[in-house]
């Protein structure tokens, strides 16, 4: 095959084989504006994935760009050593929105830096390497957060310095409790968790979980369980680390993070964010009460973490999206659009399941009339949705069958009655 673009063989010569590139012939994109990208080519997609969700308001929202702007000229500057007034800003802010009682927040790059602080911070705090993680998870891939994704096609290595317990509960779909109904798939859980907890003598340090699987696609354990599973570690004085780089900042409509979902036993110990809060710019962070925060004594993790430019475009967005009511948008937008999906996808028979809360939907394929995961048709329909003019994105367990989508919160009406009128075009080609 040739090459379609100069630039994907000159990509293809200095950049690691390993860096994913969706479609046949990759997407160089030029600029966005509201939930819209444009190509080299001049072609224009509707976004429904957001670069993995990492556009959480709009693309070129003016108040980020002027405040990107307005602090690039001014100072662009490490993060350390100095007093950082828009650091200090979104930190209040964060901390207040966390729902964790005497909370300081930490400023990272990435959302698996966040994590790798929160184990470094959980682990010492609770003296043991122990963690506890879900089975299909995804926390990064860093050395650290490697060790701890229970979801195996994205680790480039298990020799992690952890030692992780994987545990049930946040798969539906497949799995020894896939045919059990909510109560007792929840005992089933809670036995499983109890039985691990045994093999590792009560001392785990913490038990890591998405409130919502992202990369594993959109999946999620029945209303109840988290809470269960809380009180099970509760008496052990495990921690829980509620991993919301992609349930954060109101996506999920109801609810402002993810945990709130599970709330019974009131906020995490430690809450990771990422992704949505940069709108695109690369900010992440750790939320902790006071006394996990400061258990370790160190003069930060990196240089970067909260760097001024990156903290002035999270202060604008996070404005933005409170101003606008943007959660009540995803409550609204994301309910309307999920009605579609699912109309549009009755009557096809490799559809599984649709599911989804606030703007974060998803449509499992499987091979018609059995129970086994359909790459092929996931990939199939990734491409002619490209085709027709909307980007979406995939993930799923360890064969990526799941269709994914995650629009900006100020996606419209119209707009998601156009991505689903593409999507059920798009869904022809495996119909
Ligand atoms: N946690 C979750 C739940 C994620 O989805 C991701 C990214 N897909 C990460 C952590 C890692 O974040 P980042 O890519 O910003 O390092």
């Amino acid at each position: 095959m040739t090459d379609p673009t100069p630039l994907l063989s000159r990509h293809r010569q200095v950049l690691p084989d390993w860096l994913a590139l969706y479609y046949a012939h990759p997407i160089e994109l030029t600029h966005g504006e509201g939930r819209h990208v444009w190509d080299a080519d001049g072609n224009r997609y509707l976004d429904f994935f957001g670069g993995i969700l990492t556009t959480m308001t709009a693309h070129a929202l003016p108040e980020v760009t002027k405040a990107v702007a307005e602090q690039a000229g001014r100072l662009i500057h490490s993060s350390t050593l100095y007093l950082n007034r828009p650091m200090v800003e979104l930190a209040e802010r964060i901390t207040a929105l966390s729902g964790i009682p005497d909370a300081r927040v930490f400023f990272t790059t990435s959302g698996t830096e966040a994590n790798d602080t929160a184990l470094l911070l959980a682990t010492a705090y609770r003296r043991s390497n122990q963690i506890l993680a879900m089975r299909n998870s995804y926390h990064g891939r860093s050395f650290s957060t490697v060790g701890i994704t229970g979801n195996r096609a994205w680790s480039a290595t298990s020799l992690s310095p952890l030692q992780t317990y994987y545990v049930h509960g946040a798969v539906r779909s497949r799995g020894p409790f896939a045919h059990l109904d909510d109560a007792a798939f929840t005992a089933a859980a809670v036995a499983d968790l109890e039985d691990v907890l045994g093999q590792a003598r009560g001392g785990a340090a913490a038990l890591i979980a998405e409130p919502i699987q992202g990369v594993g696609g959109f999946t999620s354990p029945p209303d109840g369980l988290y809470a269960a599973f809380r009180e099970v570690l509760d008496r052990h004085g495990i921690l829980w680390i509620s991993d919301e780089v992609q349930t954060g900042w109101g996506r999920t409509g109801d609810h402002f993070w993810g945990w709130q979902a599970h709330a019974r036993n009131g906020p995490p110990d430690l809450l990771t964010f990422a992704k949505g809060i940069g709108n695109g710019m690369s900010v992440g962070g750790v939320v902790a009460r006071a006394e996990i925060m400061n258990c370790i004594d160190t003069n930060s993790i990196s240089t970067f973490g909260g760097s001024p430019v990156t903290m002035a475009a999270a202060n604008a967005n996070l404005a933005h999206l409170l101003d606008h009511d943007l959660q009540g948008n995803a409550r609204r937008v994301g309910g309307l659009l999920l009605e579609r999906l699912r109309a549009v996808c009755a009557g096809v028979p490799a559809v599984r399941e649709v599911r989804g809360r606030g703007l974060m939907a998803a449509i499992e394929l499987t091979r018609p009339g059995t129970d086994r995961a359909d790459p092929e048709a996931a990939s199939a329909v990734l491409e002619a949705a490209r085709a027709g003019g909307l980007l979406i994105g995939k993930g799923g367990g360890h064969d990526t069958a799941v269709l994914r989508i995650a629009p900006p919160l100020s996606l419209t009406v119209g707009e998601a009655e156009e991505g689903a009128r593409i999507l059920a075009e798009a869904l022809r080609t495996i119909t």
